[in-house]
């Protein structure tokens, strides 16, 4: 069965600013920082505010609202990021078989350089 949200997850932590982050954008819905441990030039983290496990709990329970603004966020952030002319790399991993650590919804941004064939 899939788990319940958990509060006590980093991501969770770092929305309720018990710790802190580098943060590159955030609105209503959306908050978006640099990962800890950059696995390329460019390595954001954008997650949802809303307590969501996976994209396909996101996809299943989120508002339209929600949503759009994390949809569009991902692309802004892309852009803004400038990784998108040459190209970059969105990772979501999923659950145990898709080796997620932080059981709160994040898309991986990666980019900056030619990146290898697997990551992160
Ligand atoms: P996952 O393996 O769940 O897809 O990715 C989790 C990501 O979160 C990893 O790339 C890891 O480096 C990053 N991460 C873990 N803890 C922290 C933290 O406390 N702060 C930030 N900014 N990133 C973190």
């Amino acid at each position: 069965a899939v788990k319940p949200y958990d509060p006590e997850n980093i991501f969770a932590k770092i929305l309720r600013g018990d710790i802190p982050c580098s943060k590159v954008f955030e609105d209503d819905h959306v908050l978006a920082f640099n990962d800890i441990a950059p696995q390329a030039p460019t390595h954001v983290l954008v997650i949802p505010k809303g307590p969501y496990t996976s994209y396909d709990d996101f996809a299943t329970h989120a508002s339209d609202a929600e949503i759009i603004a994390y949809t569009r966020a991902i692309g802004k952030i892309s852009a803004a990021a400038g990784v998108n002319e040459d190209g970059y790399r969105l990772i979501a991993n999923t659950r145990e078989h898709g080796r997620q650590d932080v059981p709160h919804l994040h898309v991986h941004i990666l980019g900056g350089e030619k990146l290898p064939l697997m990551l992160p």
